[in-house]
């Protein structure tokens, strides 16, 4: 069984903590780069990522996360996790920490739907469609070769993305009673870790 950390400076760590929990992981919080030694997965949670960024250089989490995504560490990014982790973002605000080769627009939906709920067909999924829940949400504006984009909103645009052991989504599976996505990125981190 893996070891996955939640990051927990900001955000909705909690959430994602009971989530893992249901389905028997070990986990931990992450509030220093020192408490990543050992982990086999990091989930980012949502939350805001200016805040995140600002608190991961204050703690000096920025080099090292670097070093760890590039020698295996899996991580998952929800919602302003998928914003702190893409190589790039078509807003001034904040610097991302850049792991993923995806561009990201932040609060893509706009003032007026800044929330919606929509079914999404996922690929290597099994079962019923995956009820996704976007909060503010951001959403993947362009992606490099080697990522694949696993959902997509009915207008195609990617909300799920997957590039080898890093996986980023625009909604919030650990809002949900339905653990396929975490089953899922556990699945991920295990692989990493053989
Ligand atoms: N809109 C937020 C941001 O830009 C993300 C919202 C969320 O994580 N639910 O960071």
């Amino acid at each position: 069984m893996p070891k996955i950390g939640v990051l927990a400076v900001q955000g909705d760590f909690l959430e994602h903590r009971q989530a893992l929990e249901r389905i028997g992981v070990d986990v931990s919080e992450v509030r220093l780069p020192a408490q990543l030694d050992g982990l086999d997965g990091l989930i980012i949670p949502g939350g805001e990522s200016t805040t995140i960024v600002q608190l991961l250089d204050i703690y000096g989490f920025r080099d090292i996360l670097k070093e760890k995504a590039s020698n295996g560490l899996a991580i998952w990014g929800t919602c302003a996790g998928m914003i702190v982790i893409a190589n790039k973002l078509t807003d001034k605000r904040p610097d991302p920490i850049k792991l993923m080769d995806i561009e990201v627009s932040r609060n893509a939906f706009g003032r007026q739907v800044d929330s919606f709920e929509q079914d999404l067909d996922v690929t290597g999924m099994e079962g019923d469609p995956f009820h996704a829940v976007f909060i503010r949400a951001p959403v993947v504006t362009h992606m490099g070769k080697d990522v694949e984009a696993i959902a997509k909103l009915t207008d195609g645009r990617p909300v799920a993305v997957q590039q080898g052991h890093l996986l980023a989504t625009s909604f919030h599976p650990e809002l949900t009673e339905d653990t396929r996505f975490h089953e899922y990125f556990v699945r991920i981190a295990t692989r990493g870790s053989d």
